[in-house]
Parts: C-alpha cells; sequence; structure tokens
C-alpha cells in the first residue's frame, strides 16, 4: 500500500488554500488561520495550530504538511552577511543569502537549481540547469530565514525587510511557480511586504516581464550588462533570442501608467570589457526617458573565469557620467565575497546537470555532498 503523497500547504497561494480547505468541506477562512499561524508564528505542527478543532488537525495529518526546504550548512562573512545551503527533497542544494545593513535586511533568495542561461561572468551557469523551484521551494527560503534570525516573532520590527530574486536561477524562466511565491510575499496573510521591498531580478526574458505586470505587482531589476547587442550577446547569451531594444521597450511597458514605477538595471563592472566612458554614454542613451536607477555591481571573480574587477576609478568615472546626466547611480557594496556569498558566486550542489553539461560526462554530486 502506498502512502498518500502530502500536500505541502507551502506551494498553495492564498487563493489556492482557501480551495484546498473548501474543497474538505471545510470553511475557506481556515486558511488564514493557517496562514497565520505559519508566515506570521513561524508554526509548521498542525498540533500547534490551536485555533483549529482538534478534529480538523487530525485531519489534516494524513494528508497535508508544512513542508520548507532542509538547511544543510550556515557559513557567516566578517561583513555579517550569512549564506546557507539548503538541501530539497529530491538531494539538489540551493543557496541563499542574507545581507544586514543599517537601515535594512536583504534576504537573496533563489528561483532554480542552477541556470540555463549560461551568463559569461556568472558562476551559478557553470553548473548547469537541473530544475525549476517548486512554490514550497522558493517561499520556504523565506520561512526558513525568518526562523535561522528568529523573525517570526519579531513583529513589526523584522529583520528581513527585502526580498530579492538575485540567487541562482532565472525567475522569469520559472513563471508559473514564481507568480504564487510572490503572492505570498505581498499579502498581508503571508509576509505582507510591500511591492518596493520585493524586487524579481531578470537577465531579460522579454515575454515574461509582461506576463509578470499583468500577474502580480513587484519591482523588476534588469541584469543589462552591457548597451549594444554585440557586447551582450557575448556576455548575457539570452541577448541573442531578446535584444537590448527589444528589452528596453518591455521595460518601457512594465513602467507604463504608474509614475512611481522604475526599473533598477543591473551593471556588472568588468574591466576593460563594458566599463569604458564610452559605454557609459551609450548606456545613457539606452536609457533616456526611462525611469531607471542604476546599480553597478564590481564583479566578483571566482575560479576559472578570466574577467576582471574594473579598476575603483573606472567605476567611479562610469558612475559620474551617469550621475551627471541626472541618471541616479549606486554602485554596490561588494558583500560577503569572503563566504562566496556574492552575486554571481552562488552554486549549491546539483544532482544532475542537464543540458550543455551532459555531453562532457562530468562527475555527478552525490545527495550527500552539500
Ligand atoms: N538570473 C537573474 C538573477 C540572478 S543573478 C538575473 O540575471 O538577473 C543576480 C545578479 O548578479 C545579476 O545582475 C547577475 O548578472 C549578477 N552577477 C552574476 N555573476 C556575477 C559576478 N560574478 N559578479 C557580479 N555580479 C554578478
Amino acid at each position: 500500500m502506498h502512502a498518500e503523497i502530502k500536500q505541502n500547504l507551502l506551494d498553495l497561494e492564498p487563493e489556492a488554500l482557501r480551495g484546498f480547505f473548501t474543497a474538505r468541506g471545510e470553511r475557506a477562512y481556515r486558511a488564514t488561520q493557517v496562514m497565520r499561524w505559519v508566515f506570521h508564528h513561524g508554526v509548521t505542527d498542525f498540533a500547534e495550530m490551536t485555533d483549529l478543532s482538534q478534529t480538523l488537525r487530525d485531519s489534516l495529518l494524513p494528508v497535508a504538511e508544512v513542508r520548507p526546504p532542509e538547511v544543510v550548512s550556515e557559513q557567516v562573512s566578517a561583513d555579517a552577511t550569512r549564506k546557507w545551503a539548503l538541501r530539497l527533497h529530491d538531494g539538489n542544494c540551493i543557496e541563499m543569502v542574507f545581507i544586514p545593513e543599517p537601515e535594512r535586511g536583504t534576504l537573496c533568495i533563489s528561483s532554480q537549481v542552477g541556470c540555463a542561461l549560461d551568463c559569461s561572468f556568472c558562476a551559478t551557469a557553470r553548473q548547469g540547469f537541473n530544475r525549476n523551484l517548486s512554490v514550497a521551494e522558493i517561499i520556504g527560503q523565506v520561512w526558513l530565514a525568518h526562523e535561522l534570525l528568529d523573525d517570526h516573532r519579531a513583529g513589526s520590527g523584522r529583520t528581513i525587510s527585502n526580498i530579492v530574486f538575485m540567487g541562482m536561477g532565472e525567475p522569469l524562466l520559472n513563471f508559473n511557480n514564481l507568480v504564487p511565491a510572490l503572492r505570498l510575499l505581498v499579502d498581508d496573510l503571508g509576509y505582507g511586504l510591500s511591492k518596493r521591498r520585493v524586487t524579481v531580478s531578470t537577465a531579460g526574458v522579454v515575454p515574461a516581464i509582461d506576463r509578470l505586470r499583468e500577474a502580480v505587482d513587484v519591482s523588476l531589476a534588469v541584469s543589462l550588462h552591457a548597451p549594444d547587442d554585440a557586447l551582450r550577446d557575448e556576455l548575457v547569451p539570452l541577448n541573442r533570442k531578446y535584444p537590448v531594444a527589444e528589452l528596453m521597450d518591455a521595460c518601457r511597458r512594465y513602467v507604463q501608467g504608474d509614475r512611481k514605477k522604475f526599473i533598477t538595471f543591473e551593471y556588472v563592472m568588468l574591466r576593460d570589457v563594458n566599463d569604458t566612458p564610452g559605454h557609459a554614454r551609450e548606456l545613457l542613451k539606452l536609457l533616456q526617458g526611462m525611469p531607471a536607477k542604476v546599480n553597478l555591481i564590481p564583479f566578483n571573480p571566482f575560479g576559472g573565469c578570466g574577467y576582471r574587477t574594473s579598476t575603483q576609478s573606472a567605476i567611479e568615472r562610469f558612475r559620474d557620467i551617469l550621475y551627471r546626466a541626472g541618471t541616479m547611480t549606486i554602485t554596490r557594496k561588494t558583500r560577503g565575497d569572503d563566504i562566496d556569498a556574492a552575486c554571481g558566486q552562488l552554486a549549491g550542489r546539483i544532482v544532475d546537470r542537464s543540458r550543455r553539461f551532459r555531453r562532457f560526462s562530468a562527475p555527478r554530486f552525490g545527495e550527500t555532498r552539500c
């Protein structure tokens, strides 16, 4: 006899959770009660959900569970950035990073196991792609981080104030699981975060940018990294499918009709590759008329990658050109690089590397490796 596979309630956005209860002959507000326990109090054990009747708690046990990923290891950087490796039910591992700052605490989460996009300067790309994360694996990272930082009981003064999808993977290529997770982040019964504090970062999946706008209101960051197609084709191969002009049009549509909206453009600073004054001026032209902020990210090196970080003076010169033209520009401080937690350094372990790695008969990482 096979045990029934339990429904992980972390896989269900608010509407779906209400549906789960009504389909079982229960009132829809049970969903509200359960969400409060899970997301506001960090409780996963039905036995502790004391405002549900004993009968309901007993009936949930065999059919449902609240199951986040498992923590395998934690590293703390000299600058207090923390990185966790998380193990998924199939042995895959992903990474998640918490970056404390005086005014905010940013949690950087993953959306896929590995990444299929193959950006030439990113460590995650090196490991290939295995699969999309489920809703439970995405929102489960946030649940876990609250637990690990003792944030579930912190009330309004929560440590985690911002969530960014800048960990492993391309969130917009996992659209169907991304959107419910985003809804749980902004819903009052979930984490109740404002749309300004939830940022999806994309390498530029143009059709999904339009769909995102229709589905849920959150902030968008675009990993631009080059102002022209020739260079961007090289750095971000997805550009061959969705070239710069199409991407910029999608960005314009994303902010259309909401004067408070802007796009954050991420631009990794690679020495002598994309960091000259000419590149800065081209970038300025591209951003004309676009409500935009630019984040310059000093390149974080990793083993076997030929790029070098731009010099401090090249970064400052680049920033000044943008800044003087009135473009809000900040240089992102490198955080957590001593524990490989900085942008582009996340590289959990994946159990089966598909796509381009298959032909090299790469060594398979065992389930116990992470
Ligand atoms: N796939 C998404 C989100 C993941 S990467 C995206 O492309 O936006 C998060 C950010 O880190 C992106 O802007 C990415 O280009 C940048 N990044 C990747 N590798 C990097 C590296 N080695 N140094 C600095 N930034 C890097």
